[in-house]
């Protein structure tokens, strides 16, 4: 395939909102920088969160959804796994920039005397840091898509917009495009009402920036008198203005996007047309991959503290990915871990399960239920998936009922326990600061021979991303295999990978597989979840 011009200086893409949170914005962003990648680009991104943390790590998933980790270690917002998802990338700490990263860098400039008889002040100081930091993400990609996170108008993020904005003056002519992303909603009457937009995009000229595209999210694609309403209101061509409508997945907003040539309208605004691959050249293998056709369909329960999607999207979305790989519908089934607590699992089997995943989690709340439903599918033969904490009950669950420790737990969970299964890293004890401390991002993990994780791997070893205070502890790791409970991937000491053979699939792991799980490439321990469920599910309609 011939590829473009690789010396082109960068391009920037900065994407805002408008009228509320929530919209998909960073679908879109990522969507868009999917096309430019299919196109021959070499597409990176940055997402803003205007916030005053430092980073996500110390934030609750109910407010603000999944604490992603990144193979550095870094624990950010969820739109960065939408961006490795979509744009099949690593990212680092430097992709996710905080109100809290830059003022706690310039304050601490100042104090080392950096600034020395100057007055520090948000322009220029403020500004330029985050300028800088942009840049340094761009060097050395065709294009970088920003996403300032929030709504315009919100007054966190003016000093991002003020920097986003100064750096289009700084850049040559046709180096940056602004892409306002905005809600149309409907009237009662079924009608598209486009003055929230109008207000939104006012917001935005009020500070001195002109979007550049406008994509409106409704539940239908705009039409022209829409299209050419928004064009007259904001100041736009109507040609400019796309649609995101509701789709059956979001992984089809790439190719919903295309079909209104917003590819080629972003690619011709910023020069690129011509470095761009012909059409028939380009990169299909996204389109191939998720729309692959689904001929069976199986029900995975994620039990989780949270019935909430957002709090467990990566898991969510590496179900999906092993489904498409399979050509398997995944149905989710949500659980909330509580109403298993006090151990009747009947509402379990009416769901007629064919696997179970239990996602990463901290404290106490749910992990009876979590227990109960570990035990549910050891003994019922229903394949399960442990990740985090979901593998560390695993244990726990073990340890009680097959070892008779009937007090086992995990020293987080219950710090007084007799039999603590599952204890602090020795690392873990001093540390009094909770941002940042934990064992984070990637490490490598080796797979013993004629295991189900080497079968599923396919390789000695491993690289997964990480994010836990407490593990095996060693004290037990005997006892554990002497009964059945094999520990399959170790990393030096600690215990990374465990199986229970001669059960259909009970397989979990200390690392979140899900955080490296792509559409076009899937995770091993899922592909086994779903091959397994499908096993299980051919199995139950043969009997029925
Ligand atoms: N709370 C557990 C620990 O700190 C598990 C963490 C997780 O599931 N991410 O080890």
């Amino acid at each position: 395939m011939p590829k473009p011009d690789s010396s082109l200086n960068s391009k920037f893409i900065f994407v805002t909102g408008g009228v509320m949170s929530g919209l998909g914005k960073g679908v879109t962003a990522a969507s868009v920088g999917r096309l430019l990648s299919n196109a021959g680009f070499t597409v990176t991104a940055v997402k803003i969160d205007p916030y005053l943390n430092v980073d996500a790590g110390t934030m609750n998933p109910y407010q603000h959804g999944e604490v992603y980790v990144l193979k550095d270690g870094a624990e950010v917002d969820l739109d960065l796994g939408n961006y490795e998802r979509f744009l099949g990338i690593e990212m680092t700490s430097d992709h996710n920039i905080t109100t809290g990263k830059v003022y706690q860098h310039v304050i601490n400039q100042e104090r080392t005397g950096d600034y020395l008889g100057k007055t520090v002040q948000i322009i220029p100081h403020i500004t330029d840091d985050i300028k800088r930091r942009i840049r340094a993400v761009a060097e050395g990609h065709d294009v970088c898509i920003v996403e300032v996170g929030g709504t315009v108008g919100d007054i966190e993020s003016m000093p991002f917009l003020e920097a986003l904005r100064q750096l289009s003056h700084e850049e040559s002519n046709n180096c940056v495009l602004f892409l306002h992303v905005t809600l149309i909603p409907h009237s009662k009457n079924e009608e598209p009402k486009t003055k929230p937009t109008q207000h939104s995009v006012k917001e935005l000229r009020s500070i001195g920036i002109q979007p550049d595209l406008i994509v409106g999210r409704s539940a239908t694609s705009l039409d022209d008198e829409v299209r050419q309403k928004i064009a007259l209101f904001c100041d736009v061509p109507a040609e400019a203005v796309f649609s995101n409508p509701d789709l059956e997945d979001i992984y089809h907003l790439p190719m919903s996007l295309e079909e209104e040539a917003l590819d080629e309208y972003v690619m011709e605004r910023l020069n690129l047309l011509e470095n761009s691959l012909p059409i028939p050249d380009r990169d299909t293998t996204w389109r191939q991959s998720v729309t692959a056709p689904k001929n069976e369909e199986v029900n995975i329960a994620l039990v989780g503290k949270y019935g909430l999607e957002d709090a467990y999207i990566s898991v969510y979305e590496a179900l999906k990915h092993a489904g498409i790989s399979h050509g398997v519908q995944v149905n989710t089934l949500w659980v909330q871990s509580e109403i298993l607590d006090d151990g009747d699992t009947s509402f379990l089997s009416k769901l007629e399960l064919d696997g179970i995943v239990i996602p990463g989690g901290f404290g106490s709340r749910g992990t009876p239920g979590k227990i109960n439903a570990i035990r549910y599918a050891r003994e019922s033969g229903v394949p399960y998936l442990g990740l985090c904490l979901g593998f560390q009950l695993a244990v726990v669950e073990y340890a009680r009922n097959v070892l008779n420790l009937k007090d086992a737990h995990s020293s987080e969970i219950h710090p007084e326990t007799s039999n603590p299964v599952i204890d602090l890293l020795p690392d873990q004890h001093d540390i009094d600061e909770l941002g940042g401390t934990m064992r984070l991002g990637e490490l490598e993990t080796h797979i013993q021979e004629n295991s189900l994780a080497h079968s599923l791997y396919g390789s000695n070893s491993c690289l997964e991303r990480h994010r836990h205070r407490y593990e095996v502890n060693p004290n037990y790791i005997d006892s554990l295999e002497e009964f059945g409970l094999k520990f399959t991937g170790k990393s030096g000491p600690r215990m990374e990978i465990l199986e229970v053979p001669g059960h259909p699939y009970f397989f979990g792991t200390q690392f979140h597989p899900e955080f490296t799980s792509r559409p076009t490439n899937p995770s091993p321990p899922f592909l086994g979840l779903v091959h397994a469920a499908l096993k299980h599910s051919s199995t139950k309609n043969n009997k029925k």
